[in-house]
């Protein structure tokens, strides 16, 4: 109890917490005697609930309501007593969590429709009640080891498709992946005990690993001025579970399973530490979501990005504020607030939680069980099809609860993004008008409609989450189209040009071609993402000041550090599994010093350490890399540029040379041939860095031939 009333001091020092010792006096004196079935004391129970209460900070009344919930079950006590102890509001919140444990949701039949009705019913009342409710069954979750097999897997099924779906409305996150472990653990007991073995298993290694990345981003941040707290875990448990079975993988194969949590002082400062996390590392394409300009449904902000972070691994980064994080932590318990002394909840904070308020809309309005049903069924993911009449007469299935807007996307995609209501049985109704089994269903359009973010709640349908999802996606592009471009414009400027300059004068579609980027946009697209610094992009752009020292090739061959190697060339630190492509600009062959550079589009490119390139790379972007064993088949193409006196003969002594070392000549051309010098251009294929440097010795040794240099320095 004590420790109880340190949680609560530490939230609230001036709460008066006697009205806490008041209820667990009048709770220990209920179950005196009583015994769980797990063993132990039953007023450990009680005392656990509340206890969880006071960690997601919940007012004094409803941490007394989690210590009394019980005390009116088995041995009821006259409400009197209980309201002369505690006073009305407490009793009577008692009372709501008692009705609502004799509810029963084991079986998706009418009867729990009901149920479920009627603890919407009891919730709009009282949130708390529900609350108090949660707490109750997670630590029941937590000690199911008491019941029978078939008892536990029932009551497991339960609270996956009742209290998780509700600790997910209510935003109560921590709850819900609790919840979750603990029902994954009863009803997948297999890969269950997979994920435990491989994740104790990896623990050690996970752990450095999660500190290095943790110190990496704070650095990464202080850097910048950027107040922040890192927190690294893996995924949990449950979540682990559904990504095998959803991707139907063995979870050594399964992608980013750490995430980590970058939280900030407020919302401006997420964006700048969204800036720097994809300065510093690569991004995974696609898997950017602002849930901070476009909330959840039950009110969760955060910015999700995966990144490819340190030695190569894929992880996921969470940016949000403190104030989201406590909402992502314990949702609507966060909207709880200190006044006048007692904690208070205003209507309008509750109905944020918009998803939930329809459904007690729903509960309310409901004349009969049997309508809340079809609603209660699409909520809880059962039940069977409607099926609705198109005005020609064709039919179209669709799942319980789905709306106007379903119906629309399920016709075709561009009557749903144009979908302003429906004409159902003649009576015009809104995008969100749910549809029963023989309704004709009209839909009507507007040409200046448009999908917007809460279209995603109003579907019901995945089909047409995904394409709202998609036109949605469409259109930020688009706006990070015009922030890359203004970002290039300015980088351009600063070198004394413009965009319109270098279209004119086919500097871009040089460029594009040069880097083999599909379009202005996409590059565009990669400049505002952050995976391309505008400043290489100017640079390259405006001829005077691209840097491309050709260094002499006798230097480059005097850092030489030749080393094994094999057929698959090259080895990342720490990582095999990762695309390798050769720099084209420096063409590093085998035997090299090297270096790897992560790139959004095609992994890792292996750069010649010494090449022009990366003077510009930004460091954390940078990996160790290193040839491996010796014998390998492959050949890598040099691309060298020989420079001589202008006599006849020189190209065929030239020839001949790379023909005596056994080399084939892939690519050759001479340029201007009147004047004194010749300019002989060869491609040859090179096993390694040794048979490179002989060649360069016999080059050099044709008479007249005064400079040997290869492409890229
Ligand atoms: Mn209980």
């Amino acid at each position: 109890m004590q420790d109880i009333i340190d949680r609560v001091r530490s939230y609230a020092p001036d709460a008066d917490v006697r009205v806490l010792t008041s209820a667990y006096a009048l709770a220990a004196q209920a179950h005196k005697g009583q015994v769980r079935k797990t063993g132990g004391d039953y007023i450990e129970h009680p005392l656990a609930v509340a206890a969880m209460l006071a960690d997601i900070r919940m007012d004094l009344e409803t941490i007394a309501t989690g210590l009394l919930h019980d005390a009116l079950e088995d041995h009821p006590m006259p409400p009197q007593d209980m309201v002369a102890a505690v006073g009305p509001v407490i009793t009577s919140l008692v009372t709501g969590v008692t009705k609502i444990g004799k509810l029963q949701f084991r079986s998706k039949e009418v009867a729990s429709a009901e149920n479920f009705r009627k603890l919407m019913l009891a919730m709009s009342r009282d949130p708390r009640v529900l609350l108090v409710k949660l707490a109750d069954r997670l630590h029941n979750m937590s000690t199911l080891d008491g019941h029978r097999r078939d008892k536990q897997i029932e009551i497991a099924r339960e609270t996956m498709d009742v209290f998780v779906p509700f600790a997910n409305r209510l935003g109560l996150g921590q709850w819900r992946a609790e919840l979750e472990d603990h029902c994954i653990a009863v009803l997948e007991p297999e890969a269950t005990a997979e994920v435990r073995t491989w994740l104790d298993a990896t623990q050690p290694d996970r752990a450095a690993y999660i500190e290095r990345t943790t110190d990496a981003l704070r650095e990464t941040m202080a850097a910048d001025g950027i107040p922040c707290e890192v927190i690294g875990r893996a995924k949990h448990v449950a979540g682990i579970v559904r990504k095998m079975a959803a991707k139907g993988q063995s979870i050594e194969r399964l992608p980013d399973l750490l995430a980590f949590r970058v939280i900030v002082a407020d919302r401006d400062a997420c964006y700048l530490a969204l800036a720097r996390v994809h300065g510093a590392y690569s991004a995974v394409e696609g898997r950017l979501k602002d849930y901070i300009g476009h909330p959840k449904p039950n009110g969760y902000q955060s910015i999700h990005t995966t990144i490819v972070g340190p030695e190569g691994r894929r992880v996921e980064i969470q940016i949000r504020s403190q104030e989201m994080d406590r909402l992502a932590e314990a949702g609507i318990a966060a909207h709880w607030r200190y006044k006048e002394g007692r904690l208070a909840v205003s209507v309008e904070e509750i109905g944020r939680v918009s998803r939930l308020r329809e459904l007690i809309e729903a509960a309310q309005g409901a004349s009969d069980a049997g309508e809340f049903r079809e609603l209660v069924r699409a909520e809880l993911g059962g039940g069977d099809d409607v099926i609705v009449e198109t005005p020609k007469g064709d039919l179209r299935r669709l799942p319980i609860g789905a709306t106007v807007l379903d119906y629309a996307y399920a016709i075709h995609t561009e009557l749903g993004h144009r979908c302003q209501g429906a004409r159902v049985n003649g009576r015009y109704v809104s995008i969100r008008h749910e549809l029963h089994t023989g309704d004709v269903c009209e839909v009507v359009t507007d040409r200046e409609q448009r999908p917007s973010r809460d279209w995603e709640a109003v579907a019901r349908t995945e089909r047409a989450r995904a394409k709202i999802r998609k036109f949605l996606r469409d259109q930020e592009s688009e706006a990070l189209q015009r922030i890359g471009r203004d970002m290039l414009e300015a980088e351009l400027r600063r070198l004394g040009w413009s965009l319109e300059r270098a279209h004119q004068e086919e500097r871009i579609a040089a460029y594009l071609a040069d880097h083999r980027q599909k379009d202005l946009e996409a590059l565009l697209l990669e400049v505002a993402t952050g995976h391309t610094p505008p400043s290489i992009v100017a640079r390259a752009i405006v001829p005077e000041s691209a840097p491309a020292p050709e260094s002499a090739f006798a230097r480059f061959v005097g850092r030489l550090r030749p080393k094994p190697r094999s057929s698959s060339p090259v080895r990342i630190s720490r990582n095999d599994d990762i695309a390798v492509r050769f720099a084209r600009c420096c063409q590093p062959v085998p035997g090299e010093a090297v270096v790897g550079y992560v790139t959004l589009h095609t992994g890792i490119t292996v750069h010649r350490a010494g090449c022009a390139q990366l003077q510009q790379a930004e460091a954390d972007r940078l990996l160790e890399v290193v040839w491996v064993e010796e014998g390998g088949a492959s050949r890598q193409s040099v691309d060298l540029r020989v420079t001589g006196d202008n006599r006849k003969g020189l190209l065929a002594a030239i020839t001949g040379a790379v023909e005596a070392h056994g080399l084939d000549i892939e690519h050759l051309n001479t340029d201007d041939t009147r004047g004194p010098h010749a300019v002989i251009r060869l491609r040859v294929a090179v096993r390694d860095a040794t048979e490179l440097a002989r060649l360069d010795d016999a080059l050099k040794r044709i008479q007249g031939v005064e400079v040997v240099q290869r492409v890229g320095g």
